[in-house]
């Protein structure tokens, strides 16, 4: 993809942080990431839980492992539990539910799904149990592109999902990779304008970066540089949204420069290390988890550039 590399781009991150101090204040927010399974009956070509990996062992924490970590991460001083997985109809919309309410029964932690689609009545269902937040990535707004990278599902439905979490009175959160094969400058551009359409509360942009077991091993990861400037333009575009720094671009040593142009949010994974490395999406190399020195370091990091970590 042809990048714009030549043109200075600091105006714009200046403006983006500009308007994220207006707009969200110096707080960085830090959510607690928990991978609850890594089953997925997916077939989405970038990814290494996709559902025909033979070689990738998998795991499902318990509905009380589940509770147990959240409330470990909750004494710890976070706010926020992010409860991730593959799409993984072991986990009913029920199980689910009763997990977050007895989350929210022994915490005062918002409490985000991210467990990929499901019908109306399910994303309903899980509202009424207490659940605050929704993720589920647009990943591109070009549907032939959307289409070849998941070859089981369309973008019209993914949209579909986003319009219905938005109606629900879900906190939603879209968000798309950059570099991903066949991309152009143009899709990236209607992916911001399709976050601005939902409207998203938050959007997590991140680079693509191939996996060795999946059908896109031979791609080039995505530009860090390219997906700031994405991270910017989404704070321009939605001003008070939450944009996290993402994982993958934690992974390619980043993190600092993204917090300057727009992000005020950084999940940190809490996955008990008996499950972590199972649970790849990307190739990582991550420390094991420790979840009272990870959030104590965290918190030093973003006070040394001058925000107030929560
Ligand atoms: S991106 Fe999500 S839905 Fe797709 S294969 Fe990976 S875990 Fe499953």
């Amino acid at each position: 993809m042809e990048l714009l590399e030549r043109e200075d781009f600091s105006p714009i991150y200046a403006q983006a942080d500009q308007v994220r101090a207006e707009a969200v204040g110096d707080t960085v927010h830090i959510r607690a990431l928990l991978e609850i399974s890594n089953h997925c009956r997916r077939m989405c070509t970038y990814c290494g839980l996709r559902a025909p990996r033979q070689n990738l062992t998998r795991y499902r924490m318990d509905p009380e492992e589940v509770v147990q970590a959240a409330c470990e991460a909750h004494a710890v001083g976070y706010r926020t539990i992010v409860l991730q997985s593959g799409e993984d109809p072991w986990y009913t919309p029920l199980m689910l539910g009763q997990i977050v309410s007895a989350i929210k029964a022994k915490t005062d932690m918002a409490v985000t799904l991210g467990c990929g689609e499901m019908r109306e009545e399910d994303y309903a269902f899980l509202k009424l149990a207490g659940t605050d937040r929704y993720l589920i990535k647009h990943e591109t707004a070009d549907p032939d592109l959307y289409r070849r990278l998941h070859p089981d599902s369309s973008l019209d439905k993914r949209v579909g999902c986003l319009r219905t979490l938005k109606r629900l009175g879900y906190e939603t959160g879209s968000g798309f990779m950059v570099g991903l094969p066949g991309q152009t400058l143009e899709t990236l551009a209607q992916d911001l304008l399709l976050l601005a359409s939902i409207p998203c509360d938050m959007a997590g942009i991140g680079p693509f970066l191939p996996h060795p077991d999946t059908p896109l091993r031979d791609g080039t990861a995505g530009d860090a540089e390219l997906t700031r400037r994405c991270v910017a333009l989404a704070r321009l575009m939605l001003p008070s949204a939450n944009l996290p720094a993402t994982t993958a671009l934690t992974v390619r040593g980043d993190n600092g420069q993204v917090f300057s142009g727009g992000a005020n949010v950084v999940m940190r994974k809490i996955t008990p290390n008996c499950y972590k490395r199972m649970y790849e999406i990307y190739p990582a190399q991550l420390p094991d988890t420790d979840i009272p020195a990870q959030r104590q370091q965290l918190e030093e990091q973003i006070r040394s550039l001058g925000r107030v970590p929560l």
